[in-house]
């Protein structure tokens, strides 16, 4: 059960290669949004010399237009398992059908990311509950703290307890965002669970230059983790370039979350 009542301790999850979150475990999630092809190892050795601790890239696209790149399948996954191997680390890739849920297993790939589109699609949290992945499951675009944790509900009930909960923004009237922030959620989240909570500041905010105070600040705020897009080239990625870090701008918010976490 999600519900901190019964588990008054943090869950700290097992993601692979050592990498662990929960309780005081702290991770960085980063990589590019689409896995488009080699320049995937490339951005993956930026982002692990910066510090982050988990690589991800998307290889099945949830996209709002059918025309637009849904993602390299299969082989986007063997690119990430590529550069989990070179790098040791562990891989977090979106799964969108359950369908798939056998290619994620044989591949072994070792957090399966539920997104926001998916957050109440109930058969997929279903059929990743049967399976003993870490989960990464993203709130719902208009999803409340409480449908959050119901998803997690459905996960766990199959079995699977590894489940981390991602706060990415929520839709709301402002616009000036691609979402808002709601980092309330984290706080709120520790309260009523005892799942690890990651923040995710690139959907949450949509555009490169606010995805670094957003970061410290839900860092400050006690998030387990955060969640963060880089690509090396921006202007022609594939998918969500306006929300990307360079690998330099990475690296420079990579040393101000490690003084945000010094001092909370
Ligand atoms: C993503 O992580 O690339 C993604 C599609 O996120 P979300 O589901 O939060 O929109
Ligand atoms: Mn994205």
């Amino acid at each position: 059960r999600a519900n901190r009542k019964f588990h008054p301790e943090d869950s700290v999850i097992d993601c692979g290669h050592g990498v662990k979150i929960g309780g005081d475990q702290f991770q960085v999630i980063a990589g590019p949004c689409s896995v488009e092809g080699e320049n995937l190892i490339r951005i993956a050795r930026r982002v692990k010399a910066a510090g982050a601790t988990m690589l991800r890239g998307g290889a099945y696209k949830p996209r709002t237009s059918p025309y637009a790149y849904q993602g390299m399948g299969p082989a986007g996954l063997d690119l990430l398992c590529e550069a989990s191997a070179e790098l040791d680390m562990p891989i977090v890739t979106e799964i969108m059908d359950p369908r798939d849920v056998q290619v994620f297993l044989d591949k072994k790939i070792d957090v399966m990311q539920i997104g926001a589109r998916n957050a109440q699609n109930f058969p997929l949290l279903k059929e990743v509950g049967k399976t003993k992945t870490p989960i990464l499951l993203k709130r719902g675009m208009s999803g409340t703290v409480d449908e959050l944790l119901m998803a997690a509900e459905y996960i766990m009930s199959e079995g699977n307890d590894n489940v981390i909960l991602c706060e990415r923004g929520i839709r709301t009237f402002e616009t000036r965002t691609r979402n808002t922030f709601d980092l309330n959620a984290v706080p709120v989240l520790h309260h009523l669970s005892h799942l690890p909570v990651v923040a995710d500041p690139s959907h949450a905010t949509g555009y490169t230059r606010y995805v670094e105070p957003m970061a410290l600040a839900a860092t400050a705020c006690g998030a387990n983790g955060l969640e963060i897009e880089v690509h090396d080239d921006p202007s022609h990625a594939w998918s969500d370039g306006a929300q990307a870090l360079t690998p330099d701008q990475f690296d420079d918010t990579m040393h101000r979350i490690r003084a945000i976490r010094e001092v909370v």
